[in-house]
């Protein structure tokens, strides 16, 4: 089949367009997908680089994001049929340890992701739990299907389910072009919160605004922007701040709250070594809380919300699957606003 593989981690020179790669059989719980989309994730990034103690079986596929049809069925499996359009939440999971019996899918003992730790669907083919699946409803678009879930379960379950967010709170969403972002600011408007974004030019800030933010910043204009965000809340601060970027922004950040409110993070793109004054914390009543991924409730309750037209899908742009590279270089550029796109099929 084709995809696109790397036999060892490296730079973006690593990764390979072949069409001579094994189909994967489906085993006992799996169904195989023929993907038609996939969705690019800064997942990606880190997982072809690599870190200490990733151990893949090369080649290896990335990709945790996609729609397609059911192509074939593994051992096992029920109530799906040869032939259905799907998406799937690509928080990998054991269903036996105790955080999943109680239902933590996404702190797992053996805590996985699609494309991550196991093959992923940059590829013809690609084979998911039937537990992750989603059916996708007659008339939605395979391409929007495709590329919203990592993003929205994660977004989901950092809000709803980890951050509780409750209608009539302020939330600040750092940074305005990311999936996740743009994802949040739409999920914490649809809770009933307000929301600011801060934004890295005018320019994305004016599209934060098209999606939904009650007001923005514009970081390059408003270089010591927790000032404005001050300003813009009455000099109240708000109540919940999503903070992905990590050390260029956490200090600032921590500064926009309100007494009592919350800092959540679920990535740190700038690097994950940040200062945290200690006096601020205990001072102001301030919380951290971390999450990665979602569990299956927070996936199904985000998809019905998606497929509902109410959390609308970003896409910046499609590329055909063997031009995955010039893909990757429009997301590392930082110039996308939403999820970039590989068509498959
Ligand atoms: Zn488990």
């Amino acid at each position: 089949m084709r995809a696109i593989v790397f036999y060892q981690h490296g730079g973006p020179e690593v990764l390979q367009y072949r069409e001579d790669i094994p189909v994967p059989q489906p085993g006992p719980g799996d169904v195989l997908i023929a993907v038609r989309f996939a969705a690019l994730n800064r997942l990606d990034n880190f997982v072809r680089i690599g870190w200490r103690g990733l151990d893949l079986a090369f080649p290896h596929i990335l990709g945790a994001d996609c729609s397609g049809t059911i192509a074939g069925l593994g051992a096992g499996v029920t109530g799906w049929r040869i032939g259905q359009r799907v998406a799937a939440n690509p928080t990998l999971w054991c269903g036996r340890c105790p955080q999943c019996l109680a239902g933590w899918h996404n702190r797992c003992d053996t805590f996985a992701i699609l494309g991550e730790h196991v093959p992923g669907a940059y590829a013809e083919f690609v084979c998911i739990p039937a537990r992750n699946l989603i059916a996708i409803p007659d008339g939605y678009p395979d391409d929007l299907a495709a590329a919203v879930p990592l993003v929205s379960v994660t977004a989901w379950h950092m809000l709803i389910t980890a951050g509780r967010l409750r209608p009539g709170e302020a939330v600040l969403v750092v940074g305005a072009g990311g999936g996740v972002n743009t994802a949040a600011l739409q999920i914490a408007k649809l809770a009933g919160a307000t929301v600011g974004v801060v934004a890295a030019n005018a320019e994305k800030a004016a599209r934060a605004r098209a999606l939904g933010a009650d007001w923005t910043v514009d970081r390059a204009a408003e270089p010591n922007w927790s000032k404005a965000v001050y300003a813009a809340t009455g000099k109240r601060g708000v109540d919940v701040v999503v903070d992905n970027v990590g050390a260029a922004t956490w200090g600032n950040s921590l500064r926009c709250l309100a007494r009592g409110g919350r800092l959540l993070t679920v990535g740190g793109t700038s690097g994950y070594e940040a200062a945290t004054p200690v006096n601020l914390l205990f001072g102001k009543h301030l919380s951290l809380i971390g999450s990665t991924m979602g569990t299956q409730a927070d996936f199904e309750a985000v998809m019905a919300q998606v497929f509902a037209g109410k959390l609308k899908p970003v896409v910046d742009s499609v590329f055909p699957l063997a031009q995955y590279g010039d893909a990757l270089a429009r997301m590392l550029a930082g110039e996308a606003f939403g999820k970039i796109l590989v068509q498959v099929a």
